[in-house]
């Protein structure tokens, strides 16, 4: 019986294999579809704000791009990105999240101080990423380049023959900044901070709900703000939901922050409605 159960089970497996086999090969059509087609329809990229504990205003946001499926229906990057990352197609929509965020700072000048761009780590292992951005900042000298932010994780240093180092030099000589995405979570975060010229330290989410609760939390933010500091560099605290932990992220004295709390991801119509006038987040906690 115990035979025939593990039958059973190794059958139920395969079945899920090709169903998720399919959704990748689906995923990976549509992709094409939507890049060889109207891009911007079809992948758009909305907007997440990025307040100042300071002040409570939002100073910039986190561009995500998104996909609208045939159906009309909004799926979030985890339904694409992965096949194209596999796929390389990752590059050419990474130009086109890129080339939005940038029309998007230049429409929301006086508005919004920065916006942060997610760059994979295939695409800043591409030849052509330096020069691709290079390009389109050339082509809008109207835009202090500082504005631009781009976001990359620590998977970004490994696995890759270029010399990432070099690369994201490349990119600080251009004026853009760089943010550390989702730190704490990999294996060599404070390798990452050692040598990687960053200006922007992303705290994930995972130290950062229940904050409040948790003092063990406290104690890693705290040093993660210590260290940031020491170095020169700002902090973000991503996915912060319970006012309770805004309340206890502002006494360790974090500068900054992101999260449902003040706001999810909007298309660019609706965040650019949040900033005009600008939006005072509740301080209360
Ligand atoms: P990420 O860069 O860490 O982006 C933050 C993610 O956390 C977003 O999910 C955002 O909606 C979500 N989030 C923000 N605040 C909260 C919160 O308070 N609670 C919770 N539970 N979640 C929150 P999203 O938009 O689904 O994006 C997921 C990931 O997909 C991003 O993680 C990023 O790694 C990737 N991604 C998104 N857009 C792009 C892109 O244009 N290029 C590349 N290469 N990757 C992208
Ligand atoms: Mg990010
Ligand atoms: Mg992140
Ligand atoms: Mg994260």
């Amino acid at each position: 019986a115990a035979k025939r159960a593990g039958g059973n089970r190794m059958h139920a497996f395969s079945d899920d294999m090709r169903v998720k086999v399919r959704e990748r090969l689906d995923a990976e059509a549509r992709l094409r579809d939507a890049l060889a087609g109207d891009p911007v329809e079809t992948l758009p990229v909305w907007f997440q704000p990025i307040v100042s504990a300071a002040t409570g205003e939002i100073t910039g946001a986190e561009a995500l791009v998104r996909m609208r499926a045939p159906s009309g229906e909004i799926l979030g990057p985890g339904h694409f990105i992965p096949a194209a990352e596999e796929t390389g197609l990752i590059v050419p929509l990474g130009e086109h999240v890129m080339r939005r965020a940038v029309l998007r700072l230049i429409e929301w000048d006086e508005h919004l101080g920065y916006v942060s761009v997610n760059v994979s780590p295939r695409q800043l292992a591409e030849a052509g990423f330096v020069p691709m951005l290079a390009n389109l900042l050339a082509a809008h000298p109207e835009l202090d380049s500082s504005r631009l932010v781009i976001e990359i994780t620590e998977t970004a240093l490994l696995g890759f023959s270029v010399d990432v180092r070099e690369r994201l030099a490349m990119i600080k000589a251009l004026g853009v900044r760089i943010a550390l995405d989702d730190f704490g979570t990999g294996y060599s975060s404070l390798t990452w901070l050692q040598s990687v010229p960053a200006d922007v330290v992303k705290l994930d989410r995972s130290f950062v709900a229940g904050l409040a609760a948790d003092p063990r939390k406290a104690s890693i933010i705290q040093a993660v703000l210590w260290l940031a500091r020491s170095l020169g560099m700002t902090v973000v605290a991503e996915g912060v939901e319970e006012p309770a932990d805004w309340h206890a992220l502002r006494n360790l004295d974090c500068p900054s922050a992101q999260g449902y709390l003040f706001g999810k991801p909007l298309p660019p119509a609706e965040f650019a409605a949040t900033l005009a006038p600008r939006r005072i987040v509740e301080q209360a906690a």
